[in-house]
């Protein structure tokens, strides 16, 4: 039998490249905002989105500092999730308690220092976990959340192909024409926006860009008897995945040989776990990824300074799902209306730097 394939020119506003955390955010708000959009994405199984817990923690780091603008971003964040939630009928966003675990006296008084002053911050009455952690200096608790990637990433997948604007293939750099619009293939759009995660660091028109990789791997654990809903954070985190099953993580290596899972960061996460449990714990599986983080720690976004209409949405670094809401609706009105982006995130910082 003779199958004749007929292919249908495309038009769209936006070709977006890449549907991670990035991908995703952005399409749905360029959606929401009346353009239209196909996305392309080659399924990476291990892509930065994929293996990471999507915890959101308003303290970050080892000064137990409030992360970057989170008073404003976290809002934004809670509803654009919850229009997910409702638009994909999947559970999407979970406020969480973040149980941690103070690691000693000194750091103790260092994050009761720091934290004291917070709304989202509380000394526990009572300790649910006496029976299954080590705690000597006990425990303070922060109010967070987790966004659930494994649900919403593959329905949101399911509701573009639903509309067929999804294309499961790899986009080649070869095959892209620019002029006033790009034509890639049989799609024509007025602009492409590249959400390409790590694999970005490798793009022509953005290669000038100083992103700082960096490698995370994880555990997939079983805790048997172990059942909570809050995340527990000492040097590794414990987030809840189903029953007694944990994500456990997360490790860094700025400079790491490949993608593939280590015996040397199992170990680091096995030592982390045998120091904050009482009780025994099975591995399941490993993982790891990489975080596309630019070296001044702060999102990419932009549209290229000699081909504007080549664009680039990343440098979420290690806070992806905190930060791509409120970075992508910044993103879209700069898109669409104009608007300058804040300097510290336009990728105009690096084009300049580089004339100067
Ligand atoms: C171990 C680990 C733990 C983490 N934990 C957290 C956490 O708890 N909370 C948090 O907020 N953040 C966390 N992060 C960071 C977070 O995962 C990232 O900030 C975020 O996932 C980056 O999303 P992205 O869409 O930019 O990139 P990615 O998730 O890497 O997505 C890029 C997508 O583009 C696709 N792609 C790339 N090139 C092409 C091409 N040429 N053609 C077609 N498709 C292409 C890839 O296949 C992929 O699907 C963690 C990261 C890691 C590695």
């Amino acid at each position: 039998m003779l199958f004749i394939v007929i292919c249908v020119p495309m038009n769209v506003d936006f070709l977006i490249i890449g549907q991670g955390i990035a991908g995703t955010v952005l399409s749905h708000a360029l959606m929401e905002a009346g353009c239209s959009v196909m996305v392309m994405d080659e399924y990476k199984p291990n892509s930065a989105s994929r293996i990471a817990a999507g915890v959101i923690n308003p303290v970050s780091g080892r000064r137990f500092t409030v992360s970057w603008l989170y008073d404003d971003i976290y809002p934004v964040a809670v509803k654009t999730y919850q229009r997910l939630e409702q638009l994909l009928n999947v559970p999407v966003f979970r406020e969480r308690d973040i149980w941690n675990v103070l690691p000693s006296e000194q750091l103790k008084d260092a994050f009761m220092e720091r934290t004291s002053g917070l709304t989202y911050m509380h000394v526990p009455d009572n300790d649910p976990y006496d029976a299954f952690l080590h705690q000597p200096f006990g425990a303070a608790v922060i109010k967070g959340a987790t966004v659930l990637l494994h649900n919403l990433l593959p329905a949101w997948r399911n509701y573009l192909k639903q509309h067929h604007v999804l294309r499961e293939e790899r986009f080649n750099v070869n095959a892209l024409e620019i002029g006033e619009k790009i034509k890639y293939k049989d799609i024509t759009a007025n602009r492409i926006i590249f959400c390409e995660g790590s694999a970005t660091a490798s793009n022509p028109w953005f290669n000038n860009i100083p992103f700082l990789l960096n490698k995370g791997e994880v555990l997939k654990v079983r805790i048997p008897g172990f059942y909570t809903e809050d995340i527990v954070k000492r040097s590794i985190t414990l987030v809840p995945q189903e029953k007694d099953i944990y994500w456990v993580g997360a490790t860094f290596a700025w400079d790491y040989k490949d993608e593939l899972p280590t015996a040397e960061k199992r170990e680091y996460l096995e030592a982390g776990l045998q120091q904050l449990l009482k009780v025994p714990y099975e591995v399941l599986d490993q993982y790891a990824g990489v975080r596309p983080s630019g070296t001044d720690r702060r999102p990419m976004m932009g549209v290229h300074p000699e081909h504007p209409v080549l664009g680039i949405f990343n440098g979420l670094g290690t806070k992806g799902t905190s930060l791509a809401p409120a970075m992508a609706a910044q993103f879209v009105t700069h898109l669409l209306e104009d608007k300058p982006l804040w300097q510290e995130i336009d990728i105009k910082r690096f084009f300049n730097r580089r004339k100067g």
